[in-house]
């Protein structure tokens, strides 16, 4: 499911994924959302030790706790929605990092379009970005339908497939791909995506000689800034 609808279009398109890569680790939003997802288990009558078995269990089986929650005990997913990702303090917590927004705003739009590819539902994701100072550089989202019975999600398949097809991409080898996680960037190089990033984010100030070499991706970064030279042909050439 998609914000906004794309029409066929030759240029590159740059997806970006939105937790843990368009802000920092350091922030522990994830580790917020794990214990609000974690509430959420106890609040179905589930004792301590087995809510965490199963939610990691789901997560590992189903990509999302959310997914399990729904095939196994039937939950309605706005309402997990609301608890979990809704409740989040983000305002408190996210600031919009100028260099970022730079960043993103360099990436040449006769080259290459922008794009969201988010494992998170779209209230989640419009509000990250909104408080980001990013919503207006990002042409569409592509995020998990949660209004959907057997919505998929990131690293199936049928999700990437989708956000093409949503988007109006036919060719592949156009999509540019960043995500912090490992199974989903690379789901999107087996996919045969273009270029596919994996974000391992590095402490600032913290040098790294050489990227590490990771099977299944075609290129590891540690700072986001990294992707001018990764993505040089899709940066306006002021930029880099
Ligand atoms: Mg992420």
């Amino acid at each position: 499911m998609a914000i906004t609808n794309g029409t066929t279009d030759d240029r590159y398109i740059v997806w970006l994924d939105i937790d843990n890569t368009l802000y920092p680790r350091s922030t522990r939003i994830a580790e917020l959302m794990g214990e609000r997802i974690h509430e959420y288990f106890l609040s179905l009558g589930f004792e301590e030790n087995d809510a965490r078995e199963l939610h990691l269990k789901y997560y590992t089986q189903y990509g999302l706790a959310l997914r399990g929650l729904m095939k196994h005990h039937d939950i309605d997913a706005q309402d997990f929605d609301r608890r979990c990702d809704g409740s989040l303090p983000l305002e408190t917590i996210l600031k919009p990092d100028p260099k970022v927004r730079k960043l993103i705003q360099d990436i040449d739009r006769s080259k290459a379009r922008v794009w969201a590819l988010t494992n998170a539902y779209s209230t989640h994701a419009k509000r990250v970005l909104h408080i980001l100072q990013l919503d207006d550089l990002i042409e569409g989202v592509f995020f998990c339908d949660y209004a959907e019975p057997n919505f998929s999600c990131k690293p199936e398949r049928e999700f990437y497939d989708e956000a093409m097809r949503v988007a109006g991409v036919t060719d592949a080898s156009k999509c540019l791909f960043v995500d912090d996680n490992l199974n989903n960037v690379k789901a999107a190089k087996s996919l045969g995506w273009g270029c596919s990033v994996l974000y391992s984010e590095r402490e600032e100030g913290h040098t790294m000689k050489e990227h590490p070499q990771v099977e299944g991706v075609d290129v590891v970064i540690g700072r986001l800034e990294e992707l001018r030279q990764v993505w040089k042909h899709v940066f306006t050439d002021a930029s880099s």
